[in-house]
Order: structure tokens, then sequence, then C-alpha cells
């Protein structure tokens, strides 16, 4: 049976994986020039490399864990302080009675976010609970930069319910080895399956079986098409069906956000933060600044969601130049510029096969999971990160499970029928 997948990020690489371990005859196609899609390790040298995408490890109970562990990485747990910039001081997160109360209510919210049942906005939320003040605007931000979403667009109770479906571990762990590695070791068991540089541009699922239009005109028919391109994508109606989605399909590409996003790693000659720092929340050009040991020397602009959008215009270079000018008033006892040695960027949104970052929680986002996720007459299949509905969406592992869950639920092992 042939089976093609569309997308060889790492959800389609690892159902062209399993479906291959069952007997299917699997073919991938690939838009860009690489594979791995939001995993994208840069290296700059051999003994320095960038994660541009996917970093973290997001729990110890998940398929991502396990597969780099059983690929030798040395896997440790985020440890350290996170600081938040606010009324010009930077201050640990934990020493609460140094925080005013305003903004430890505001912590406690963020929390506790499992619990949330407002039915409406965060920041409407917020405003009801008497949290919101203007002041907290770039903290508020920063707590949300992880979600890569708009205070304005993240569905309160909808973020609380996925977050409490969320079961994968609450640590969170870096790796010293590359997080490229988990691709690297797809590519080496589907090597000649893959087709780079071959955008997919129409899916036509009209008779007994389904062909696929490639850019350059080819079509190829197969028997099952399996979609794991990024809801970017999809918003984008970069791919065409034929016929047209089912509605509540379109419904569902419509309703769950989709992030805007850039990382910036910014290098200094030394560390000049305090040794135990993690993580920077509230800056006022970007609300999240990140550290890891395994790059001490760089601070990781992390911009998220608003305030990507208001500097989305700027080149990486002069984004550095403006972060560098955040960073000053945030260290102003040190020599920024000085200590100034190299950026590397990456802007998600402008990456014309991606379109954006990661899903987030909207109001129809739990049922959008669903329905996205429902397969069209067992013949066209949709996977990747916004497909899945136990809260690991917006991940690596979540997006894998969706491979996984795909394999069992629709795919029966053909070698031993
Ligand atoms: C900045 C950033 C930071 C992140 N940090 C983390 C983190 O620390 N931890 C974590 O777990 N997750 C993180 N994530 C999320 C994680 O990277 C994703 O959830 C996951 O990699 C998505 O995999 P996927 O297979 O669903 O989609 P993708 O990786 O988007 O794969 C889809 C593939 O389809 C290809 N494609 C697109 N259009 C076409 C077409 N028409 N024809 C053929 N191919 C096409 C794309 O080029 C891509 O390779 C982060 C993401 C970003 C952007």
């Amino acid at each position: 049976m042939k089976v093609a997948v569309i997308g060889a990020g790492i959800s389609g690489l690892y159902a062209g994986h399993i479906l291959t371990e069952l007997g299917y005859d699997v073919s991938l196609f690939e838009a860009s020039n690489r594979i791995g899609g939001r995993i994208a390790t840069q290296t700059i040298h051999e003994r320095l490399f960038l994660e541009m995408g996917a970093a973290e490890i997001h729990g110890n109970r998940s398929v991502i864990f396990e597969m780099l562990k059983h690929l030798d990485q040395k896997l440790e747990p985020i440890a350290g302080n996170e600081y938040v910039w606010y009324d010009q001081k930077l201050t640990d997160i934990d020493e609460a009675e140094r925080l005013p109360d305003t903004l430890q209510k505001l912590l406690d919210y963020f929390y506790s976010i499992e619990e949330e049942e407002y039915d409406g906005s965060i920041l409407d939320s917020l405003k009801e609970k008497g949290i919101y003040h203007p002041n907290l605007k770039f903290i508020i931000r920063g707590m949300l930069s992880e979600y890569s979403a708009h205070v304005e667009k993240v569905h309160a109770s909808t973020l609380g319910e996925e977050e409490w479906r969320w079961s994968s571990g609450d640590k969170n762990y870096f790796s010293w080895g590359k997080y490229s590695a988990a691709v690297t070791y797809f590519e080496q068991k589907l090597k000649d399956k893959i087709q780079l540089n071959t955008p997919i541009v129409d899916v036509n699922y009209e008779g007994d079986q389904v062909s696929i239009l490639t850019q350059k005109g080819e079509t190829l028919p197969f028997d099952k098409v399996i979609v794991s391109v990024s809801l970017g994508v999809l918003k984008e109606k970069k791919i065409n069906f034929t016929p047209a989605l089912p509605a509540e399909k379109q419904k569902a590409i419509e309703d769950i956000g989709f992030g805007k996003g850039r990382k910036l790693f910014i290098e200094f000659s030394e560390a000049f933060w305090e040794g135990d720092l993690v993580e920077i929340i509230g800056g006022k050009k970007c609300p999240s600044y990140l550290v890891r040991p395994s790059n001490p020397k760089h601070i990781v602009a992390y911009l998220m969601g608003e305030a990507s959008k208001e500097l989305d215009q700027l080149e990486d270079d002069e984004l550095a130049e403006v972060l560098l000018n955040d960073l000053q008033e945030i260290f102003p006892h040190v020599e920024v510029m000085s200590m100034y040695v190299s950026h590397h960027g990456k802007d998600w949104t402008k990456d014309p096969f991606i379109k954006g970052t990661y899903s987030y929680s909207t109001k129809g986002t739990l049922e959008g999971r669903e329905n996205l996720r429902h397969p069209i007459s067992n013949k066209v299949f949709f996977i990747g990160e916004a497909c899945r509905t136990n809260g690991h969406s917006a991940t690596v592992h979540g997006a894998m499970e969706t491979a996984e869950e795909l394999a069992n639920n629709y795919f029966p092992d053909l070698k031993s029928v």
C-alpha cells in the first residue's frame, strides 16, 4: 500500500518511520531544502550550535525524552532562577517578599493556570479578577511567551483545560547535544524515501486513490496521504484540496490559534549576568530572555506574540541593536555593547514553509484539534503538533504522539497480516 507523507518535520518523519516498519510503501515530500521543520539546529562551528527552533524537552515522560536518551544524549533539568524586570529592578521571582503584591498575584495566576475557568481572553480574565494593571504589560507578555500568543487572543479556560491535560512531567530539560539528533536518526532510516525541495500544492481525493501535485507539475497517485504541515501553512491555504476540505475541518484551521515569533541568539565575550539566571521576564522590547548552560555566553531573545509583531519589520542586525539597548537598561552597571560578539536569528513567521511558531488555545481550539485530526474518508490524514488533544500541542513530543496515534488507529500492521 502506497502512502505519501507531506512534510518532513518531526511528526512526518516519525509517521514515515513507523509506517515503513509496519510494511507500508512510504514516500515523504518536503518543501524546503532540509528536513526537521521546527527542529532547526544551526551549527556555527565545531563546538557551537544553536537551536533556532525547539530547544527544550518538556517533561521526562515523553517519546522525545526517551529517544534522545537512547541516542546517548546528556539531558539535564533546566535548573536556575527566573528574574523579573519590573520597576527598573531585576528581582528573583522566588523572592516573593521583594515583589509588589500586584505582581505576585499575576505570577500566582499563571502558576495555577490549569484551574482557570473564565470564558474569555486572558486579558479580560485578569481585568475581571482585579489583577490587571498597565504596568504589568511586559510581565504578562513574558509569561505568555511560551504560548507564543497575544493576551487578547488566548482563551483563558481553554488554556487552563489544555494545561490540566498535560501529563509528560513538569520539569523542562535541555540537552548538551543537538536536538536535531532525533531528525538525523529518522533521516538515516528513511534516506531514499525523502524528496527535498518538493512543495506539494494540491491534494485530490475525489477518486479511489489520492493524487498529489508537486509545484513542478508532477501528479503522483497514492492509496493514502498524510498531511503533516504546520497549521500556519494550512491557514494560508498553501495546499489546495480537491474537493474542498469539509466545513468542520476548515473551521478548525481558522479557529485554532497559531503564533508569530522569532529567536535571536546574542553572543557576548563573557557572561555578565547572575550565574543562576535562566530567564528574564518583562523586558520592554523582548519580554523573555533565556540563558542555557549549553550556550553559556549567549542570551536568547525569545520574541513571541505581541512583542514579535511590534518588531517584525526589523532585520536581525537592526533587531540586535534594539535588544542590546534593552539589555543595557536591564544591566546598567556593565558596558553591554562592549561585550557584544555576534548574533544569529530566525524569524519563524517569515519561513515560507512554516508561517509562524506553534499553535495556541483559542475559544474553539479543543473542538478544533479534534476535528483537525479526524481523517477524511480513511484516505487523507492530518498529523502534527496542532492536532494533539492531550495538552501536548505546541511541542515536539506532542507532534510525535500524533504520528503514534495515527498508526495505532488507522494503519494495521501489514507484516502480521
Ligand atoms: C521558536 C520555536 C521554539 C520552540 N521550542 C520548543 C521547545 O523548546 N520544545 C518543544 O517541545 N517544542 C518547541 N517548539 C515546537 C516544536 O518545534 C513543534 O511543535 C514541532 O517541531 C512541530 O513538528 P511538526 O511535525 O508538527 O511540524 P513542522 O516541524 O512544522 O513540520 C512540517 C514540515 O512540512 C514542511 N512543509 C510545509 N509546507 C509543505 C508543502 N506544501 N509540501 C511539503 N512539505 C511542506 C515544512 O517545511 C516542515 O518541514 C518550538 C517551536 C518554535 C518555532
